[in-house]
């Protein structure tokens, strides 16, 4: 399994069966990422929730690629409005497709569509489970502050490998709260995301790894820079 990082929540995982499943994707308008969304061709687009930072370019790249998005009901009704494949979940369900299932959880968080006048209701602010079959485990947490279902749902029921979590503050978990959440869901290794793309939540990855040692000491934090790959082998 290949995981690319492109700046603030936005990955692509690719797994052994070469299914490619970009998240979050906040690529033209975000600081961090030297990429332009013309260089990625996904499968499946998962889309956590309708803050523009997340929502990002999925309508371009959907459209050019062909994919499946998958995201909360309301903001696939948005979707759809601009003749993408969207399928709109809820918490709890869970997608098959072939070689992978996607399932669509809680997150501690708000949504809404960042329109140049209003921010309508965007559904409920999610995160997702990843399973590549014959494969790792990947959790994507979204945007969330701490919360007891990344203890018993994601930790003693789901148990991830690799856990990407926000450590950036203001809008999510900063690295305390990311690192007892390392410790609850007891991943192999961890992947901070949401930090530093903007001033507002700059923080030092390092000390999310230190914190991390003392919480969670069988967890490998890996910090990636945008379009850094990480290899895992199950
Ligand atoms: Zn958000």
């Amino acid at each position: 399994m290949k995981i690319r990082y492109f700046g603030h929540s936005a990955f692509e995982i690719i797994g052994k069966n070469k299914i490619n499943v970009l998240i979050d994707p906040f690529i033209k308008e975000n600081p961090s990422c030297p990429l332009s969304s013309d260089e990625l061709n996904p499968d499946i687009i998962c889309v956590s929730h309708a803050h523009s930072d997340h929502l990002g370019d999925t309508i371009e790249i959907a459209r050019k690629s062909n994919s499946y998005v998958i995201t909360n009901y309301e903001i696939s009704r948005y979707f759809q409005r601009y003749g993408i494949t969207a399928i709109g979940l809820n918490y709890g369900a869970k997608i098959d497709f072939e070689g992978l299932e996607i399932r669509m959880l809680n997150a501690l968080h708000s949504s809404s569509f960042d329109f140049d006048r209003s921010t309508p209701y965007g559904g409920n602010p999610g995160s997702f489970l990843i399973n590549f079959k014959n494969d790792a485990k990947i959790f994507h947490a979204g945007d969330t502050g701490l919360f007891s279902d990344l203890k018993f749902v994601i930790g003693d029921i789901y148990k991830p490998d690799i856990a990407l979590l926000p450590i950036g503050n203001i809008f999510t978990m900063d690295p305390e709260e990311a690192a007892i959440a390392t410790k609850w869901i007891n991943p192999k290794i961890v992947i901070p995301m949401h930090y530093n793309s903007f001033p507002s939540i700059r923080q030092d990855p390092d000390k999310f790894r230190k914190l991390v040692k003392n919480e969670a000491p069988n967890t490998k934090t890996e910090i990636l820079k945008p379009l850094d790959t990480l290899r895992f082998t199950i």
